[in-house]
């Protein structure tokens, strides 16, 4: 057997041991005599699947009392949807930041529900960048204030956070949750699909204040009301019960690695790996502002179309998979989440020096 380094943006690589573990429990959960894929999600066993990601997820990035932990279905993109079908509604308007593809859909998506105030867009310089956010373009009047925290397409991330006053701050998170420290109190809501940094796709952790839940439209199906969702502890129907059981057990690895500050000094060290090479080097360079520079995706490029593609190809054939960027950004991409190890970066770059040297004069 042989597995690849994987730089995919989603779905992307997952902790070995935890894949180790699922095939382990493949037929046979603990004394259960089934597959978690094949249990009642009503079933006691099941709940303590269930229950148990939560309060590990609630300990791991100390999620306050005053917050609900939501597991759903529908992917990051439903969220666009389900946050202004249940927030907007409080004065009919939201803020929200463009720095890439996800932001602009998420904005696009509430502006059917109510008015979208466009605080700030990168959009001019191919959201390499944050923009900066004057406060005088803050709608006071905002049900809430939208942010992607991490913009995986052009790997930029925030560095700090808009003050919003008492307007909720909403972020999406999907492909930084559990990357670094985050301060859950400054937000009204979190939302993140798993499929980048905490699981398989199929579920989407929602991460939202009790106060902000109850106040949706009355045409709001039942399936988009957080208030449903958290009455009935994310078992209003059928969860993705086998999704949430490959979170756990990478919640379960993220904990015994040391948690969540050891994982966002291992994640350091290794943007720094690829970043410091991409600052020194002559054939690749990085797209993004260094300031804004994301630890999760890291875009590059060299000179030409013709080059990128070379490089690319000997890439996959020396087993580094997916580097291939988005094709809004060409040139290459590195996702590099929690579960990519150390060692993926440095054989990277080792083999990136390598190319840089056999086609110096191309
Ligand atoms: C991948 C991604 C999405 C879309 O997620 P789906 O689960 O496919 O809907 C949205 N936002 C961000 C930041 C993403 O990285």
């Amino acid at each position: 057997m042989k597995r690849v380094y994987n730089f995919s943006a989603g779905p992307s690589v997952l902790p070995e041991p935890v894949l180790k573990k699922a095939a382990d429990e493949m037929l046979c959960y603990k004394d259960s005599g089934m597959s978690v894929m094949e249990m009642s999600h009503r079933s006691k066993v099941y709940e303590s699947i269930i229950q148990g990601a939560e309060a590990l997820l609630r300990e791991l990035i100390d999620i306050p009392d005053n917050y609900k932990v939501l597991f759903l279905q529908g992917g990051a993109s439903s969220q666009f949807a389900m946050i202004p079908l249940n927030l907007i509604g409080k004065t009919g308007r939201a803020d929200y930041v463009i720095t890439g593809q996800w932001a602009k859909k998420a904005a696009e998506e509430a502006a059917r529900y109510g008015e979208v105030n466009i605080v700030a867009s990168s959009a001019d310089k191919v959201f390499n960048y944050i923009p900066d956010l004057n406060s005088d373009n803050f709608d006071r009047g905002a049900s809430y204030f939208h942010i992607t925290s991490n913009n995986t397409i052009y790997g930029t991330r925030y560095t700090t956070l808009p003050d919003t006053g008492d307007v909720p701050l909403v972020s999406d998170m999907s492909s930084c949750i559990l990357s670094e420290k985050v301060d859950v109190s400054k937000f009204g809501l979190i939302y993140a699909g798993a499929q980048k940094n905490m699981g398989p796709a199929g579920v989407t952790v929602v991460i939202i204040r009790d106060d902000l839940i109850g106040n949706s439209f009355d045409i709001t199906p039942t399936m988009f009301k957080y208030d449903i969702h958290a009455k009935n502890n994310s078992l209003y129907n059928t969860p993705p019960t086998y999704s949430i059981y490959v979170l756990k057990l990478v919640l379960e690895w993220l904990k015994e690695l040391g948690g969540v500050s050891v994982m966002q000094s291992i994640n350091e060290q290794k943007a720094k790996v690829l970043y410091d090479y991409l600052d020194e080097g002559k054939m690749f360079k990085g797209t993004v502002v260094k300031k804004d520079r994301s630890l999760m995706n890291i875009p590059f490029i060299t000179e030409s179309e013709d080059l990128n593609a070379k490089f690319i190809s000997e890439a996959k054939a020396a087993g580094f998979e997916n580097l291939k960027g988005h094709r809004t950004v060409g040139g290459m991409r590195a996702s590099i989440y929690n579960a990519m190890p150390l060692q993926g970066v440095l054989d990277l770059v080792d083999f990136m020096k390598k190319f840089e040297r056999e086609n110096k004069n191309v």
